[in-house]
C-alpha cells in the first residue's frame, strides 16, 4: 500500500473557502492512486483564542484541562475537511487522536508521540476511506488528552508518516517552502530547494516558525523526507532530508532570528562553585526558558558578571526570583528588554574558516552592536537590538550571497 501523508497548517484551513481549496488538493493526490492520510492543524487563530479563554478562567489553569481545551481546534477543522471530502463524493471521516489511538508520553502541553496504533486506520484505508487525523493531540497512558507543544501538528504528520511507512510526507503551509529567512519579513529571502535535518533543526529552534523543532528531530531520527510546500500556489517547495542527499554549495544555508527577548546581567556575583546552578535552578522550576548564557572571567577570582537571555514576558518573574534567591549574592542587575538573537546556520561552516569574522565584520560595517555571542558547529548566534533585525538580515544575506 503506497501511502502519502498530507498535513495542512492553520492558514491552509483558515476559512471555509480555504478548506474547500485544500479538499481539491487532497482529491488530486487521491487521483494518483495513492492512499492518502490527512493531518490537520486548527483553523488559524483558534488555538490562540482557546489559550486566551483559559487565561481568563484562571491564571493557574490546569495543564490537563488546557490540553483538552486547546486540542479542540483540531477536532473542528478535521470534521470540516472530512465533511467537504464527503461533499465531493470521497469516502472520508475524522479521527481524533484517541480514536486512532496516538499514544504520547511526557508532560501536558509538551508531550511526545511514543506509539501509533495502525490497525484501525489501515483497515479504513483498505476500504477506500481517507482518514483525516487531528494533529497536535494525543492520548497518554492514563487515557488523558495531551498536546504536543505549539506547532505540533508537524510532529503528528511526521510520526504518522513514520508508523505507516509513508512514501511521502508533505507539509502544506502558507509560504512556498523553507526560505533563507522569514519571507514575510524579508522580501529578498530565497526559497531553499533542499535542506539538511541538522540545518532545519537549528533554523527552527532559532526562530524559523515554518517547522516545529521537535518534529524535525523526529524526522531526522527516523530518516523521513519531509516536503514543505504551499497550499496556495502549486509550486515546488523544499525537501528536508539527510545531508548526503544535498550537494552543498553555500557556506550559509539560512538566517533565523527571535523576537522579544530580554537580556539580564548580574553584576559582581560572588564567584564560587555552584553559583550558576543556584541562579538557574529557581528559573527552571518556574518554567522560565533561559537561552544564551555568558559568564565573564573574574579578574580577582572573587566576583564575576553573568549575562543571560529570557523571553520578554518572563522578565518580571525572573527579576523577582533573582531578588528572592537567598543562595546568590550580586551587587546589581541590569535588564534590557527587546533584544533579538540573530543566527546564521549552515553545515558549510564546518569546513570553511573565517565565517565568524565575516559575520562580525558585516554587522560592524552596518553599525550593529553585538551584545552576546554563542556558537556551535553549524551556527553562530549574536544578540542585537530588536529594531536592527531587518538591517542585520539584509547585511548577512549580502555577505553570504544568499
Ligand atoms: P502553519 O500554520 O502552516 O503550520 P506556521 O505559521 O507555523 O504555518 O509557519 C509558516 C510561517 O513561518 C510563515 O508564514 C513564515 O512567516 C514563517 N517563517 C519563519 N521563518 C521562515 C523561513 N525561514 N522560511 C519560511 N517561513 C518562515
Ligand atoms: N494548532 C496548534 C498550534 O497552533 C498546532 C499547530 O498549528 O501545528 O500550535
Ligand atoms: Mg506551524
Amino acid at each position: 500500500m503506497k501511502i502519502v501523508v498530507l498535513k495542512f497548517g492553520g492558514t491552509s484551513v483558515g476559512s471555509i473557502y480555504r478548506i474547500k481549496k485544500i479538499a481539491k488538493i487532497i482529491r488530486q493526490h487521491i487521483n494518483t492512486k495513492k492512499k492518502v492520510i490527512v493531518v490537520s492543524s486548527a483553523m488559524s487563530g483558534v488555538t490562540n483564542e482557546l489559550i486566551n479563554k483559559s487565561k481568563q478562567i484562571s491564571d493557574n489553569f490546569s495543564p490537563s484541562e488546557h490540553d483538552v481545551l486547546v486540542s479542540s481546534g483540531e477536532q473542528m477543522s478535521c470534521a470540516l475537511i472530512a465533511g467537504r471530502l464527503n461533499h465531493l463524493g470521497i469516502k472520508s471521516r475524522s479521527w481524533l487522536s484517541w480514536q486512532v489511538p496516538i499514544l504520547t508520553d511526557g508532560d501536558f502541553k509538551k508531550s511526545r508521540i511514543t506509539n501509533i496504533f495502525k490497525k484501525r486506520i489501515l483497515k479504513y484505508l483498505q476500504t477506500g476511506g481517507v482518514p483525516v487525523i487531528t494533529g497536535f493531540q494525543g492520548v497518554n497512558y492514563e487515557n488523558r488528552i495531551t498536546t504536543l507543544e505549539r506547532g505540533g501538528s508537524d510532529a503528528s504528520a511526521i510520526m504518522i508518516a513514520k508508523y505507516f511507512k509513508a512514501e511521502k510526507c508533505i507539509i502544506y503551509t502558507d509560504v512556498e517552502g523553507v526560505y533563507t529567512t522569514d519571507p514575510n519579513l524579508f522580501k529578498n529571502a530565497k526559497k531553499i530547494q533542499k535542506i539538511s535535518y541538522e540545518e532545519m533543526l537549528e533554523m527552527s529552534s532559532l526562530g524559523a516558525k515554518v517547522m516545529q523543532p521537535a518534529s524535525i528531530q523526529d524526522a531526522r531520527l527516523n530518516r523521513i523526507n519531509v516536503y514543505v510546500k504551499s497550499s496556495f500556489v502549486n509550486k515546488a517547495g523544499t525537501l528536508i532530508t539527510k545531508r548526503k542527499n544535498i550537494s552543498q554549495d553555500n557556506i550559509i544555508t539560512g538566517i533565523s532570528f527571535t523576537k522579544n527577548d530580554s537580556k539580564i546581567t548580574l553584576l559582581d556575583v560572588v564567584d564560587k562553585p555552584g553559583v550558576a546552578a543556584s541562579i538557574f535552578e529557581p528559573l527552571s522550576k518556574n518554567f522560565i526558558n533561559v537561552d544564551m548564557v555568558v559568564q565573564n572571567i573574574s579578574s580577582d577570582g572573587k566576583q564575576t558578571d553573568l549575562t543571560f537571555t529570557v523571553k520578554n514576558e518572563d522578565t518580571i518573574k525572573t527579576e523577582k526570583l533573582l531578588k528572592n534567591n537567598k543562595n546568590i549574592n550580586f551587587k546589581k542587575n541590569l535588564i534590557k528588554k527587546n533584544v533579538s538573537k540573530i543566527s546564521i546556520i549552515g553545515v558549510g561552516m564546518i569546513t570553511t574558516p573565517g565565517v565568524t569574522y565575516r559575520m562580525f565584520k558585516a554587522l560592524a560595517k552596518n553599525k550593529i552592536n553585538i551584545q552576546v555571542i554563542s556558537t556551535s558547529e553549524i551556527k553562530i548566534s549574536v544578540l542585537i537590538a530588536k529594531q536592527l533585525i531587518r538591517k542585520a538580515v539584509k547585511a548577512l544575506h549580502k555577505e553570504f550571497n544568499l
